[in-house]
């Protein structure tokens, strides 16, 4: 699938700032640092769209980005790159502050189609873990992205990514992605799941 237009729409700090349109929203979750920004500049195959933190932590706000792609099935929907959540040496009263837009996002959200959560490969999170059942809770199936899989070596691979998927409650073949940045790995992957939720 090529990516034809990505566009910066907005930021916003609070819910009345959210979108009201009628394209289909396709949001991004995680931990500060789990590599959103870099997916999200890898699946939309622009550079510089999502900010690549300097500082982990530093994304506050809900970035909205229209998109149009060649694909029919998926031709123009908008992707919303949620805060990040937990991290661990942001001050209590900013967590406080930007964490429950997470939740009005996904809770007030009517054109949110699918949600994509990511997960380090290699760490096992009860944030995430919260974030997972949460979402199954509320009737949202997330797709789950094991992201920077290039750090797992040939023989560990199978093992993490298996000890990741059962620690993060998910059944054998349901949405769980492997995926890299660096080498592209799961792309492909990771647009059918999204096309199979429009
Ligand atoms: P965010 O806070 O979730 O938006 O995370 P960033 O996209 O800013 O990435 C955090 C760090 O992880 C950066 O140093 C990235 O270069 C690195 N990173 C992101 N994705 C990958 C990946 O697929 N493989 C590797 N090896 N590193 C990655």
């Amino acid at each position: 699938m090529r990516i034809l237009t990505a566009e910066f729409i907005r930021s916003c700090a609070g819910p009345e700032q959210f979108l009201n349109g009628d394209l289909p929203e396709v949001a991004f979750i995680g931990r500060s640092n789990v590599g959103k920004s870099t997916l999200i500049n890898s699946l939309l195959q622009r550079k510089g769209l999502a900010k690549v933190s300097r500082t982990p932590g530093k994304t506050r706000l809900v970035n909205f980005f229209q998109v149009t792609t060649d694909d029919p099935g998926l031709a123009r929907f908008v992707a919303v790159d949620l805060p990040g959540y937990g991290y661990a040496k942001a001050p209590k009263a900013l967590q406080a502050q930007w964490e429950p837009l997470i939740g009005q996002y996904l809770d007030g959200s009517e054109q949110l189609r699918a949600v994509v959560v990511l997960a380090e490969c290699r760490v096992l999170s009860e944030l995430d873990q919260q974030a997972i059942a949460w979402l199954l809770a509320g009737g949202r199936s997330p797709i789950v992205v094991a992201t920077k899989v290039d750090k797992l070596k040939m023989g560990e691979r199978v093992r993490a990514l298996r000890h990741l998927r059962e620690g993060l409650g998910l059944a054998e073949g349901g949405d769980f992605i492997p995926y890299s940045s660096v080498t592209g790995e799961g792309r492909d992957r990771l647009w059918a799941a999204v096309k199979e939720r429009m």
